[in-house]
């Protein structure tokens, strides 16, 4: 129904590796000696804001949307996954009213980096995204540097 408000959520998980690059809510941090692996390039925080926008549609998730077995999207960025979330969920006849994404993790650090985030992923969705970062006390696998992960919350309206 028009003007009808739908909520989604979204989670993703990745695992540190060392020597391998890290990318992670839209941005590279070259200064990091572990990156995220993964299908794509492992950007919890762009994956865990695509779910939380597929949930908000009803569309399923990243993995129904984009196999791991569809070479298409082998190694694709998480922006480029983003925008093409975005048109997916505006195709489905929603207004994108915004993301809201956490990282949760000891890397990257994100916090002198997070406007720019920020701009990165508004741009890829074409609405208001936040981020913000957290730790885990050293608890955990994100706590003890084996991994990433996000959690996000997006909003959408029937177009
Ligand atoms: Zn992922």
């Amino acid at each position: 129904m028009a003007g009808s408000v739908r909520t989604g959520v979204g989670v993703d998980v990745h695992r540190l590796q060392a020597g391998v690059p890290m990318h992670c809510a839209g941005l590279f941090f070259s200064d990091e000696s572990a990156g995220l692996t993964g299908h794509s390039d492992g950007d919890v925080v762009c994956h865990a804001a695509c779910d939380a926008l597929l949930s908000a549609a009803g569309l399923g998730d990243l993995g129904s949307n984009y196999g791991t077995d569809d070479e298409q999207f082998a190694g694709a960025s998480g922006v480029s996954f983003l925008v093409e979330t975005a048109r997916r969920v505006r195709a489905a006849g929603y207004r994108i009213g915004n993301v809201a994404v956490q990282l949760i993790g000891n890397r990257p650090r994100l916090a002198a980096r997070r406007g720019e985030a920020e701009r990165v992923m508004s741009q890829a969705v074409g609405a208001p995204v936040s981020v913000s970062a957290t730790t885990t006390d050293g608890l955990g696998l994100t706590g003890r540097g084996e991994g990433a992960a996000a959690i996000a919350s997006a909003l959408v309206i029937a177009a």
